[in-house]
């Protein structure tokens, strides 16, 4: 038999769980907390009777995973950590210092099956998904290394969070339980590239969490270039489908603009985008694009950074440039597992 994952476990499901193994209700709040306050093992659960512990051993477990390296910045401190899972695959986590607070950066699969062509997370194509219990291990692990409270989530890491829905869904359940991580949901960011239909789901759930939209380019033929999801949904079906989720949740939707030498960074295609966003209640974050080792682009240089920002806020579109948060340690998602998997290959020939 299969052992039931406990990390994965909303608290709703966690009580049905132990209402089902024979045990009061409320071992589940006191199982959560243990959980969440990232013990290892089920015996360190010292507050439940060893029979207890021994039932819950024998069918059940807390998530696996350690830290397989880190990396830290020497520029930001931003850490950066490869972490190992149970089955030997590895994935990619971040840890930013901000005026606010800690914001962890989570991978919500192994690999992606988006394929745009700018990302790396991408090249090797989609694994599997990863398990809600493996997205909340993930920060239970860093809040640890760090030793300090993690305030803030960005589901930005390896893999498109809206192609995992369902366990996304268990995942934001889960940090902002009260027993657990108690992150509100406004300190919650997700990073779609796009999927419409699942944007609309989102939008019907009305969690008011931050929505972060890849669009990176102002008309469908360059996005198209890009994003391979652009083929299937249009901008202007994105759009719309923003605008539901605004008016669903009423939280303000930020639109990430990679900005790629040539490709889409002239005056033309700020102004295209300043037409798109102009009545919208929204943000712009432009992002000069991270350069990675599979592919052939190139980041804009700072005029024209400068100049595609000017543009867009002559019409009140309101834009940051994204700080680059420990460039020197590739914390670009994707990057470290690509390089590891490479040695891996190489290792075996
Ligand atoms: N799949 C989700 C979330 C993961 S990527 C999404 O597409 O939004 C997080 C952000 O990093 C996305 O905006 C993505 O487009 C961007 N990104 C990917 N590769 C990049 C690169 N080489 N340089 C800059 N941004 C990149």
């Amino acid at each position: 038999m299969r052992k039931t994952e406990l990390t994965t476990l909303t608290m709703e499901e966690l009580e049905e769980y132990c209402i089902n193994i024979g045990e009061k209700k409320f071992r589940a709040k006191q199982i959560f907390e243990w959980i969440h306050r990232g013990a290892k093992s089920i015996d360190e659960m010292t507050n439940l009777s060893i029979n207890l512990r021994t039932k819950l051993k024998e069918n059940a477990k807390i998530t696996n995973m350690v830290i397989e390296r880190k990396i830290t910045s020497k520029e930001d401190g931003t850490r950066k950590y490869l972490l190992l899972l149970e089955d030997d695959n590895v994935i990619e986590g971040v840890v930013m210092k901000y005026k606010h607070g800690l914001t962890a950066c989570i991978s919500s699969q192994i690999g992606c099956a988006m394929g745009c062509t700018f990302c790396a997370s991408t090249v090797n194509g989609l694994v599997r998904n990863l398990t809600a219990g493996e997205m909340v291990k993930q920060i239970l692990l860093m809040q640890e290394d760090v030793g300090e409270r993690i305030s803030n989530i960005v589901v930005m890491g390896i893999g498109e969070p809206l192609h995992n829905f369902k366990n996304l869904i268990s995942f934001l359940k889960i940090v902002n339980d009260e027993n657990g991580l108690n992150i509100g949901n406004r300190h919650i960011t997700i990073s779609t590239c796009g999927l419409v239909p699942e944007i609309k789901k989102l939008a019907d759930l009305k969690i008011p969490i931050n929505l972060a939209i890849s669009l990176h380019a102002a008309n469908d033929d360059i996005r198209k270039t890009l994003i391979p999801i652009a083929n299937k949904y249009s901008i202007e079906e994105l759009l719309a489908s923003c605008r539901y989720y605004l008016e669903m949740t009423n939280r303000r939707i930020t639109f990430e603009y990679a900005l790629i030498d040539g490709v889409n960074d002239g005056e033309k295609d700020a102004r295209e985008l300043r037409r798109l966003l102009k009545k919208m209640l929204c943000h712009v974050n432009l992002i000069p694009i991270n350069k990675i080792e599979e592919r052939d682009y190139r980041k804009s240089d700072s005029k024209r950074i400068k100049k595609f920002k000017e543009i867009l806020e002559e019409f009140g579109v309101q834009v940051t440039i994204r700080r680059e948060m420990g460039a020197d340690i590739d914390a670009a998602c994707g990057q470290l597992r690509n390089k590891v998997l490479k040695s891996q290959n190489s290792n075996m020939l």
